[in-house]
C-alpha cells in the first residue's frame, strides 16, 4: 500500500517513518522548497509527545538537537511575585520534558525520514484530488499527479486537503491573541535551569527561558480583537513590533523590555485554533495533527498531539482492514482526547491580555490556588502520562 503525505512540518515526517514500520510506502509532498530557511519559533514537547518518538527510535536524534530542558513551568505576576509552578513531568528520571526550536524538531524528523529512504518532495504545493478505485489522485500546483492508496492530511492548520475533503467544514477559529517572539544570543541574564518561565504581565504576556550560555529565548502573546489579513503579520518590521511590545511592557519587569531591545528579529503570528470538524476522514482520505485538531500555542502541545496521531494512525492501518475501518478506528481513538486539549489550550489562553488593572489584580490573586488545584501533576496526569506502545495491538477502544 502506498500513503501520500502532504505536509513536511511535524506530524508528516513522523506519520511516514511510523508508517513505514506498518509496512506501507510511504511518499510526502511539501509546498516549501527544500532551500527555505526554516521558520517559527520554539516548541514545548510534553513527554507524551517524547514517548512516541521513543517509541519510533527517534528521540535522541531530536534531543541531541539543542532541547532545553523544561520540566517545570514558574509563574510571576506583573508585579514579580512568584505565583506558583506547574510540573511538564518527565519520562524517565534522566529525561524531562523539553522545549526546542520548531526548525530543530522539523530538520530531525525530515532527515530521519530521508535516513530511512523516504522520499520527500519539496516545492509541491498540493491543491486538490479526486477519488480512484481504491485510491485517490492528488493534484499539485505544479500541475502534476500523484496517485496513491491513501492521502494523508498533515498540511498544518490551513490544510488544503482539508478543505478538499469537507469543503463545508469551519474554519480556523482566532483567538483574538498575537504570538511573538525572538532569540537573544548573549541575554546577561541569569540562567533558568529547568523552567520556562511566564509573566502575567499589565498588559500582555511573556514567557523566557535562559540557558546556561546566556541565550535567552522568549515569546509574548498580546491582545489585538481584529484577525489579521493573510501576510499583514510579515509586513510589520521588528523595529514596529519592538516598539509596540516596548509600550506594552513599559510597566512590567525591567529585563522583559531589555530582552525586547536585545533581540535582532522579532517574529509574529496570529493564534487559531480550530473548532470541531464534522469527521476526520473521508473514503481514503484522513487528517492528522493541525489539520484536523489545531491547538492554540497556549497548550504547549501541538507537536505532541501530531506525533501521537502519526503512531495511531500507522498502528490501526497496521492492525485493522479494511482501510475504511482502521481510518474510522484511528478517529474514534484520538479524537476526543484532541478535542478535549484543543479546549484546554483555548481556555488556558483566556486570561492572557487583560484590560483593566482591577481585573489583573484580581487574576494575581487567585492564581496561585488556581495553579495548585487545577495544574497539578495529578491534574495534568490525563496529558502528560498517555502512552501508545508501537508493539501492542489495536483493540477495544485504547491505543
Ligand atoms: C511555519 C510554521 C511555524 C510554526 N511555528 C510555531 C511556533 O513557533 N510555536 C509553536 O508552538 N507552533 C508553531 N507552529 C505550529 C506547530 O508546528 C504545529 O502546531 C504542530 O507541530 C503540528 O504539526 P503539523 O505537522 O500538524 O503541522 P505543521 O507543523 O504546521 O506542518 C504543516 C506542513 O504542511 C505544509 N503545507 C501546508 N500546505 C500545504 C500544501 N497545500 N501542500 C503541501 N504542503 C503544505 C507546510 O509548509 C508545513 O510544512 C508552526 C507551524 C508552521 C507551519
Amino acid at each position: 500500500m502506498r500513503a501520500l503525505i502532504i505536509g513536511a512540518g511535524i506530524g508528516g515526517p513522523a506519520a511516514a517513518v511510523a508508517l513505514q514500520r506498518a509496512g506501507i510506502e510511504p511518499i510526502i509532498c511539501e509546498a516549501r522548497a527544500a532551500t527555505a530557511s526554516s521558520t517559527g519559533l520554539f516548541l514545548g514537547l510534553g513527554i507524551n509527545g517524547m514517548h512516541v518518538l521513543r517509541e519510533l527510535g527517534l528521540l535522541d536524534e531530536v534531543l541531541s538537537r539543542g532541547a532545553v530542558p523544561t520540566p517545570w513551568l514558574e509563574f510571576f505576576s506583573a508585579t514579580g511575585r512568584r505565583l506558583g509552578a506547574v510540573p511538564m513531568g518527565r519520562l524517565d528520571e534522566r529525561t524531562p520534558s523539553v522545549t526546542l526550536t520548531r526548525s530543530a524538531l522539523q530538520e530531525a524528523l525530515v532527515e530521519a525520514a530521508r535516513d530511512r529512504g523516504i522520499t520527500i518532495h519539496h516545492g509541491r504545493r498540493f491543491v486538490e484530488y479526486r477519488e480512484a478505485t481504491n485510491g485517490v489522485v492528488a493534484r499539485f500546483e505544479d500541475g502534476g499527479e500523484i496517485e496513491a492508496d491513501l492521502l494523508v492530511a498533515a498540511d498544518g492548520i490551513h490544510s488544503a486537503v482539508r478543505r478538499a475533503a469537507f469543503p463545508d467544514a469551519p474554519a480556523p477559529s482566532y483567538a483574538g491573541l498575537l504570538n511573538l517572539g525572538g532569540f537573544v544570543r548573549d541575554s546577561g541574564l541569569p540562567p533558568t535551569p529547568d523552567a520556562m518561565r511566564m509573566v502575567w504581565g499589565w498588559r500582555a504576556f511573556f514567557g523566557y527561558t535562559v540557558q546556561e550560555n546566556g541565550e535567552a529565548w522568549w515569546f509574548a502573546n498580546v491582545g489585538e480583537a481584529r484577525a489579521p489579513r493573510r501576510g499583514e503579520l510579515e509586513a510589520v518590521s521588528t523595529e514596529e513590533w519592538r516598539r509596540r511590545l516596548l509600550a506594552l511592557f513599559a510597566d512590567d519587569a525591567p529585563f522583559i523590555a531589555r530582552l525586547i531591545e536585545a533581540t535582532p528579529e522579532i517574529t509574529a503570528t496570529s493564534i487559531h485554533d480550530l473548532p470541531s470538524l464534522p469527521a476526520w476522514h473521508r473514503g481514503r482520505v484522513v487528517l492528522m495533527g493541525d489539520a484536523a485538531h489545531a491547538v492554540s500555542p497556549s497548550s504547549g502541545q501541538g507537536a505532541s498531539l501530531a506525533l501521537e496521531d502519526a503512531i495511531v494512525l500507522a498502528k490501526c492501518l497496521r492492525d485493522v482492514t479494511p482501510v475504511e475501518s482502521a481510518l474510522a478506528r484511528y478517529e474514534a481513538l484520538r479524537r476526543p482526547r484532541a478535542e478535549r486539549i484543543v479546549a484546554d489550550g483555548r481556555r488556558r489562553g483566556t486570561y492572557k491580555a487583560l484590560r483593566s488593572r482591577a481585573a489583573v489584580r484580581l487574576r494575581d490573586l487567585v492564581m496561585p490556588l488556581a495553579l495548585r488545584v487545577f495544574a497539578n501533576g495529578q491534574r495534568l496526569a490525563w496529558i502528560h502520562d498517555y502512552r501508545v506502545r508501537w508493539d501492542e495491538p489495536v483493540t477495544g477502544r485504547a491505543a
